[in-house]
């Protein structure tokens, strides 16, 4: 796969920038970068039927077991593109 150009002039303004750090700081500067990026990963959405939604938040129906339809939801508003619905 190839690397666009700006990815690398990114890199490297990256590596100028924590290469003077001790390799425990820079590391874990790297793994913060690493978590904020994982959250945004679009197939993180759990199914319908779930009560919780890593991208959408807490189930907020009143009885979420027969009324997964609730207006305020943000998993089961009928609007909520969770799992698949409108975006
Ligand atoms: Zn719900
Ligand atoms: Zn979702």
């Amino acid at each position: 796969m190839a690397v666009p150009p700006e990815i690398i002039v990114a890199k490297n303004g990256i590596l100028a920038a924590i290469g003077n750090l001790p390799i425990d700081a820079a590391a874990d500067l790297l793994q913060d970068l690493l978590g904020e990026l994982r959250p945004a990963d679009p197939a993180a959405c759990t199914g319908v039927t779930a009560v919780w939604c890593p991208v959408h938040g807490d189930c907020a129906c009143p009885y979420p077991q027969v009324a997964l339809q609730d207006p305020d939801c943000p998993l089961h508003a009928p609007d909520s593109a969770h799992a698949g619905g409108p975006e």
